[in-house]
C-alpha cells in the first residue's frame, strides 16, 4: 500500500477527475465531493480502475445512477467507478438482452417493449441502471429482477471476470449476493417472454403514470426510504404514527407519500439521517415494527477496500 504518493489523474487509458461534487451525481442531491472519479466505459478500463485503487491504497465505491445511495457530506476519500452512459450497450438476442451494467432500466425496458418482449414494465420507471438494479434487486408492482435475470457477469478486486447464473446470485426482497461477497457488475442476461407490443406499451405507460401519481418526483430522493417489513409497509406505519411532514433542516418525510424521505432544499445527509433515525424510533415505540434503511450509505462506512 503506497497511500502517500499522489495518484496520476492519466494512466492506461483511464482519465481521473478529482474533487466531484455528489450531490450532482445522486437522486437525492446530496453529499460533499468524491476525491477521484472514474467514467468507466470497457471492461478493461475496469480492470485499470481497480489496479490504480489497488497499488494507491484508495478505496472504491461503484456507482450507477445514484438513484440508492445517501452521500455523506464530508463527502469520499476514495475512488468512484460511475457505470453510466458510457458503459449502456444493450443487444438482443431472440428473447434475451444483454446488458452491460450501465444500461438504464428505462432504457433497457424501451428496447423490451419495442421487440415485444414482456417482463420489465413495472420496471421502466425506476430511475436506475441495470447493474445497480441487480445489486438491489429492484422491484416494483409485481416485476422484480430476480424474475428475468438469468446470468451475470462481475469482476472481482484482483480485475478477474466471473460469470454466475441466477441460482447463485441469493436474489430476495432488496437483496443479492453482492451485499456480502462484493464484486462489480459488469453484465447482466435478461430472459424476457414474447407478449403483445400495444399490451406491453400500455401497462408500462399505466404503470409510469401511478408512479407520479402517487409519489414525490417533483422532490428530490432516493425514492423509498425504508424496506418494507414482513408484514406492514413502512409508508402505512409512518402514517399511522403521524410522522408525514415531520421535518429536520431541509429533509422531510413527504406530505405525498410518507414512505419517502425528500430533499426540500439544502438537505444534508446528516439532515436526513437525523429524521430518519426519530421515524425509526416513533415508528418502533408506537408499532414495534423495526423500520431499516434502504439506501447504500457511500461513506466512510460505504465503502470497500481493494484487497
Ligand atoms: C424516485 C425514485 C423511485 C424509486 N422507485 C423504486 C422502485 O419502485 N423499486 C425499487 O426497487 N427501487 C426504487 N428506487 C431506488 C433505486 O432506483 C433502485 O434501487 C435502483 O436499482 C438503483 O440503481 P442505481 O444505478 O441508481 O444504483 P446506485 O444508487 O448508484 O447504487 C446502489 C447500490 O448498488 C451498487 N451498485 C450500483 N451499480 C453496481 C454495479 N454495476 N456493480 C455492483 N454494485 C453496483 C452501489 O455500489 C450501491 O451499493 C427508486 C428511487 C427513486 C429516486
Amino acid at each position: 500500500m503506497e497511500g502517500s504518493r499522489s495518484v496520476p489523474e492519466q494512466t492506461d487509458g483511464l482519465t481521473l477527475r478529482t474533487k466531484i461534487p455528489l450531490s450532482e451525481h445522486t437522486s437525492f442531491r446530496i453529499g460533499g465531493n468524491a476525491a477521484y472519479w472514474a467514467e468507466i466505459s470497457s471492461v478493461p478500463m475496469l480492470a485499470a480502475a481497480l489496479e490504480l485503487c489497488r497499488s494507491y491504497g484508495l478505496p472504491y465505491f461503484v456507482l450507477g445512477r445514484g438513484s440508492n445511495v445517501l452521500a455523506a457530506d464530508e463527502g469520499y476519500t476514495g475512488m468512484i467507478l460511475h457505470l453510466g452512459d458510457a458503459f449502456s450497450a444493450v443487444s438482443l438476442h431472440g428473447n434475451t438482452l444483454v446488458c452491460e451494467a450501465g444500461a438504464s432500466l428505462a432504457k433497457t425496458a424501451k428496447t423490451a417493449a419495442q421487440a415485444g418482449l414482456t417482463g420489465m414494465e413495472g420496471l421502466s420507471g425506476i430511475p436506475g441502471t441495470i447493474g445497480g438494479a441487480l445489486y438491489m434487486n429492484a422491484g416494483a408492482y409485481g416485476y422484480e429482477m430476480k424474475d428475468i435475470v438469468t446470468e451475470c457477469q462481475y469482476m472481482d478486486d484482483a480485475g478477474g471476470l466471473h460469470t454466475l447464473p441466477a441460482e447463485t446470485l441469493a436474489l430476495s426482497y432488496r437483496h443479492s449476493r453482492f451485499m456480502e461477497q462484493p464484486g462489480i457488475i459488469t453484465s447482466v442476461t435478461l430472459t424476457l417472454r414474447p407478449g403483445d407490443k400495444d399490451s406491453i406499451h400500455a401497462a408500462m405507460q399505466e404503470l409510469l403514470a401511478r408512479r407520479s401519481e402517487k409519489q414525490p418526483l417533483q422532490y428530490p430522493s432516493a425514492g423509498s426510504t425504508f424496506k418494507r417489513p414482513a408484514g406492514s409497509y413502512a409508508s402505512l406505519l409512518i402514517d399511522q404514527c403521524g410522522l408525514r411532514g415531520m421535518r429536520v433542516g431541509g429533509a422531510q418525510v413527504s406530505e405525498k407519500h410518507a414512505g419517502f424521505v425528500i430533499n426540500t432544499g439544502g438537505a444534508t445527509c446528516r439532515d436526513v439521517l437525523t429524521l430518519c433515525e426519530k421515524v425509526r424510533q416513533t415508528v418502533k415505540e408506537q408499532t414495534g415494527y423495526t423500520l431499516e434503511l434502504e439506501p447504500v450509505i457511500l461513506g466512510k462506512a460505504g465503502d470497500t477496500a481493494c484487497s
